[in-house]
């Protein structure tokens, strides 16, 4: 088994759902009382949120690189980043480590060709949505994706996910405001699936809540992650 380590605490509501599923979707694979070589360094949200409404994003690669490191020469095999907005900095963080990262946006892009969805509605962040990082990543997976249009859209959005969903609240309102979004993009772009680019979006629309399909970052990350533990799968190069 392959050690894999994890950069959490942004927020520390998603990576429970990494410590949690990983270990039990490990062990109900290999049975026993097996579970996964697993190192998470869990960074202070508040200290990196500060850097990124100030804009300090090299502060913030320099601290991820740091941590990357520390997991690495820790024994980790692979990396992970349990956010999606982080993987911003995936390239520089990957530059400067010895070991594969694990991309997020590989791990979604994944299930949506396995689906034969194509033509996806991307919900995340600001940072997410509005820049190229993501989205890039998922179009050279073969993706055409889409993004709200509407800057009030995009910043209700955001706020939902840092200040209610990041601290835990699950609201009716929120949801119905997401799904109100989404028949829109559906009508408007003819979007075929939505992406949960956020990993805390899991915690507020779940399957069925929507007409189409729904690829969850979260989910896909942490299978993909449980293949590379178990060296069924090796990272690809993009
Ligand atoms: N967990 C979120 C994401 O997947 C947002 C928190 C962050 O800014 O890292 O993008």
């Amino acid at each position: 088994m392959k050690t894999i380590g994890i950069i959490g605490g942004m927020s520390y509501e998603s990576s429970i759902h990494y410590y949690e599923r990983i270990n039990n979707q490990v062990n109900q694979i290999a049975g026993g009382l097996t579970c996964a070589e697993l190192l998470i360094y869990n960074v202070n949200f508040e200290k990196i949120r500060n850097f990124m409404i100030n804009d300090r994003w090299d502060d913030i690669g320099d601290e991820l690189v740091r941590i990357a490191k520390t997991l690495e020469g820790a024994g980790a095999s692979y990396i992970a980043i349990a956010t999606n907005t982080m993987h911003k900095l995936a390239d520089y963080i990957q530059d400067n480590i010895n070991v594969p990262l694990i991309h997020i946006a590989d791990c979604v892009a994944d299930k949506c060709i396995e689906s034969n969805v194509l033509d996806v509605l991307l919900l995340g962040t600001k940072y997410t949505m509005v820049e190229n990082f993501l989205i890039d990543r998922l179009e050279k997976n073969g993706l055409n994706v889409s993004v709200p249009q509407k800057q009030d859209d995009i910043d209700y959005i955001d706020r939902v996910i840092f200040d209610e969903l990041c601290k835990g609240e699950v609201k009716d309102s929120s949801l119905e405001y997401y799904k109100n979004v989404v028949n829109q993009m559906i009508e408007e772009e003819g979007v075929k699936g939505v992406i949960l680019g956020c990993t805390e979006i899991e915690m507020l629309i779940k399957e069925g809540d929507l007409s189409i399909p729904i690829f969850d970052t979260t989910q896909s990350h942490i299978d993909a992650i449980v293949d590379y533990s178990l060296e069924k799968k090796f990272v690809k190069k993009k």
